[in-house]
């Protein structure tokens, strides 16, 4: 017979209503609240007997259903004898695992494919960052099995459990809790963060799902400090890459160094200078110009970079910092500064302060703090609802320290206006999606500054008389029907201009839904990823369509290379897509759009800079800027695709080898 996970899974809740069974250790009965960017989402309940644990979870994301199940049987020593896992993992994946031990030997099957092997001598069961009641028994076998360094998690692999510190938390009932802090890495990309309470049961965890979403848990009585969890686990995730940031620096990178023989591209729009120096120290910019022009400091240490590009720092303006491991990942690939496009404010607030404070490895974070209306489909913590709540919003984004309001789709259109009055009073832009009910242009004339993603635009200039919330086949008509080269369209892009307006194309992950063979061609960094990015990446196929989706795209970047043209600032954002890799993507398309060389490097440097009203210390290397440069290999005016050649990266003044920052994040150098 054949069952269905639904059908298993309501077999289990069934048995978990039915049993009450005495408390014991570990618990009979637990109950895990569940989140998803702080937004709770669902609940995990499981029940053990001693013997064997089931658990059940059920959560629902985006008018999504994501229910997951599991078995764990044991021996008497916490010994897994039979595991077994099914359902979903998010909106997206889902799962049927099996693992049985017999005869000395592990059976384990996934997607109906067996092996078996050896049983290793310690070793325990699961399936990544849930269900969360299997990574608290992960932590008691592992504490009950002489706390190894690393250890084998059948099917996931190897995983690592460190213990970080203890944080003293205020529970429900207004008590303070002593907790142990550890850091799991393996279960997923990156780590997660994990609380154990004097019981060993588990008291949170934050971390992020199988979409690389922020995911939370707490266990009862926990959920009221859900936030100093959450800024907790970021600041020691920082903290932690911190201390092993030494070992990815070039040696000798305290003292002032001097960068001789390279080609200069300066961000400034200059030419470049084919024999240059450049000097650091203390973090800035003390000297720059051609050899015969600029004497070198008496007994500086001096870096050959003969056949090779200084710039300055790369800026990605679409960034999502949802785990710390995107410090090391940006960096690798060049970048020195993102503005992070919506996120969790505890987390990204208290990354950014750390990396501020000199700790941790990463890009300078600038946040776009984001808004959204109420509804099913809305996202990130933060709902206006009416006008009357704007200050309030306002004054919460301004004492974090946020750039920028960032809107996001349910927004109530009719409250853009007063919110960007707000804003600007306030010293802040308003960046964002075009919402629901609007397009692009109206949006801009109610006060939006700037647009992420090219597709609204796209969507606004060909659709014409179409109602405005027509999204379908008519639209789709109209955007294969639009010509950029028409008079109409010009105008309409130097209606943008003239308003000043900012766009992120984003143009790199609207090429993802491409054929994977034709990406591979042009994305090598989709061959570097860590296997469970990797395994994200394949199982999130294209679209359906392939031949639609190429023309779509053709038309995306037809748009992009209209809007820079007719004058309008575009700055290079990427929305993710492929980590790191994929802002250089996005010039390489920025370049196939009609930008010269050049001024696709500004577009993700100087021109940034200036948007975000940076451009005193950062966007270009001028004398007494901030020490945020690349050196690459080759020359990109030449060849664009050289940026991705990056030989090192100077981030305020600290020297990072890309090659070992790859790999400390789990990706294979390119
Ligand atoms: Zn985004």
């Amino acid at each position: 017979m054949i069952e269905s996970p639904a059908m298993r899974i309501s077999v289990i809740v069934g048995c978990l209503l039915l049993a009450s069974l005495a408390y014991g250790d570990p618990p009979a009965r637990q109950d895990f609240t569940l989140y998803k960017f702080q937004n709770q989402i669902g609940v995990e309940r499981s029940i053990d007997d001693g013997r064997e644990l089931r658990t059940v979870f059920s959560f629902t994301d985006r008018m999504n259903s994501v229910p997951l199940a599991s078995v764990l049987e044991r021996a008497k020593d916490g010994t897994p004898v039979k595991f077994q896992l099914w359902g979903k993992t998010s909106r997206l994946f889902t799962a049927d695992d099996r693992v049985v031990v017999a005869s000395n030997r592990l059976t384990i099957t996934q997607r109906g494919e067996s092996r078996s092997i050896a049983a290793p001598t310690r070793f325990f069961v699961g399936s990544g960052y849930a269900p969360v009641t299997l990574t608290q028994e992960l932590l008691r076998y592992w504490a009950s099995h002489g706390k190894p360094a690393s250890l084998p998690v059948f099917p996931i692999g190897e995983i690592t459990i460190e213990r970080r510190g203890e944080d003293s938390v205020v529970d429900r009932d207004q008590r303070a809790r002593t907790l142990e802090r550890f850091a799991i890495g393996g279960l997923g990309w990156g780590k997660e963060t994990v609380w154990l309470d004097d019981k060993h049961e588990l008291a949170a965890m934050v971390g992020v799902d199988t979409e690389f979403d922020h995911f939370e848990a707490t266990g009862r009585g926990f959920s009221e400090a859900l936030s100093v969890f959450v800024a907790r686990a970021a600041q020691d995730g920082v903290e932690a890459l911190g201390e092993t940031a030494r070992t990815l620096r070039v040696d000798g990178d305290d003292a002032a160094v001097a960068y001789v023989n390279t080609r200069l591209i300066d961000g400034t729009g200059a030419p470049p200078v084919p024999d240059a120096v450049v000097v650091v120290d203390r973090g800035k910019i003390t000297a720059v110009g051609p050899r015969t022009k600029v004497t070198l400091p008496a007994g500086i240490r001096t870096i050959d970079a003969a056949g090779a590009t200084m710039l300055p720092g790369l800026w990605d303006m679409h960034a999502h910092f949802e785990q710390i491991e995107w410090g090391p990942v940006y960096l690798a690939a060049g970048v020195t500064t993102v503005r992070d496009c919506g996120n969790e404010l505890d987390f990204t607030r208290t990354v950014r302060d750390t990396l501020d404070a000199g700790k941790g490895i990463g890009p300078r974070l600038l946040l776009a703090c984001i808004v959204d209306g109420p509804g099913p489909g809305s996202l990130g913590t933060e709902r206006l609802r009416k006008a009357d709540e704007i200050p309030a919003l306002i004054h919460k984004f301004q004492a974090a320290g946020c750039a920028q309001v960032k809107i996001y789709q349910s927004l109530d259109p009719a409250l853009i206006r007063p919110l960007s009055r707000a804003a600007h009073a306030a010293g802040m832009t308003v960046t964002g999606h075009v919402p629901t009910g609007i397009r692009a242009m109206a949006a801009v004339g109610e006060g939006l500054d700037q647009i992420n993603h090219a597709q609204s635009v796209l969507a606004n200039l060909a659709a014409g008389d179409l109602p405005v919330d027509e999204r379908g086949a008519r639209l789709w008509r109209a955007v294969e029907a639009f010509d950029p080269g028409t008079p109409a369209a010009r105008k309409m892009a130097a209606w943008f201009a003239a308003h000043h307006t900012v766009l992120d194309p984003t143009l790199a992950i609207y090429e993802l839904d491409l054929p994977r063979s034709d990406l591979a061609k042009v994305e090598p960094g989709l061959a570097t990823l860590p296997p469970p990015l990797a395994a994200a990446f394949a199982d999130a196929g294209p679209g359906p369509d392939d031949d639609r989706n190429r023309r779509w795209f053709e038309k995306l970047v037809a748009v992009v290379g209209l809007l820079h043209r007719a004058g309008v600032t575009i700055v290079a954002g990427t929305d993710q897509a492929v980590p790191g890799h994929s802002l250089h993507r996005e010039l390489e398309l920025y370049v196939q759009a009609g930008f010269t060389p050049l001024e696709a490097i500004q577009a993700a440097t100087l021109v940034p800079a200036r948007v975000m009203k940076k451009d005193r210390e950062l966007g270009s290397i001028e004398v007494g800027k901030r020490a945020d440069l690349i050196l690459v290999d080759g020359d990109p005016l030449a060849d664009i695709r050289a940026l991705r050649r990056v030989r090192i990266v100077v981030a305020g003044g600290r020297a990072y080898d890309p090659a070992k920052l790859w790999r400390s994040v789990g990706f294979s150098p390119p």
